[in-house]
């Protein structure tokens, strides 16, 4: 091949690559896309389970509330009657015994209601809770549409670029040589790797810094042939 064909292949080549890397740099923000919206999932499935858990411990505690309100407001009534029998005991022995019952009245009445401070206490705090929680769930579930359609906006802005990039790619195989063209596709090897890389002017391979034979220097130097490094197996360009 001759000298401007050659130079073509070189700048042809070089253009090729830089395609390559376009669109695996495209590919790489197309597939981040995807964890972040997933992240956000993850983090509102675990807020409901939190939630859940939460109303239950609510639900729970305000029947036990109700239980020993139903308690006080027995013991309070238990207590009124045992003060009213206290007015109208005869003798000594029925104030005993109605003094003794009314102690354990009003011990077990005090028992109710601390429980029943317990209990309003446990609610409130449940409530509480639950309502920092169901605030959280509300921006996650806000944060998660919106991730979910600026995602959906940027993969198809994504996307569109990469059928850009691919029309591009179209244009230049058509215009590069088909032997030049059959040794990048090989060394490129259907991967994202490096294809292209520059012979150094001290004469080694810009990428695993093998020395190249002086003929060979000589033959990329003059454009003239096309050659791997016979180290990593790339193509070796002149130094622009
Ligand atoms: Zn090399």
């Amino acid at each position: 091949m001759d000298d401007t064909t050659a130079l073509g292949i070189f700048e042809a080549l070089r253009s090729l690559e830089e395609i390559d890397r376009n669109i695996a740099g495209i590919t790489a923000q197309l597939e981040a896309l995807s964890p972040e919206l997933f992240e956000s999932e993850r983090r509102m499935a675990e807020l409901e389970v939190r939630a859940e858990a939460v109303a239950k411990r609510a639900e729970r505690a305000e029947s036990r509330l109700r239980k020993s309100e139903r308690a006080t407001k027995a013991g309070r009534e238990t207590l009124k009657r045992l003060q009213q029998r206290g007015q109208e005991v005869q003798n000594l022995k029925q104030h005993t015994a109605v003094r003794a019952e009314t102690d354990a009245a009003r011990r077990n009445l005090e028992a109710a209601e601390d429980e029943q401070l317990q209990g309003m206490q446990e609610v409130e705090e449940a409530k509480a809770e639950l309502s920092v929680l169901k605030g959280q769930l509300t921006e996650e579930r806000a944060a998660y549409e919106r991730l979910k359609s600026e995602t959906s906006a940027r993969r198809a802005e994504l996307e569109s670029e990469i059928l850009v990039e691919r029309d591009r790619r179209a244009n230049r195989e058509l215009r590069l040589d088909v032997d030049a063209l059959r040794l990048y596709e090989s060394v490129r090897g259907g991967k994202t790797r490096q294809v292209l890389a520059a012979l150094t002017p001290d004469g080694v391979c810009g990428h695993c810094y093998t020395f190249i034979p002086k003929q060979r220097q000589a033959e990329i130097r003059s454009r003239s042939r096309l050659h791997l490094c016979e180290g990593c197996g790339i193509i070796l360009l002149p130094v622009e």
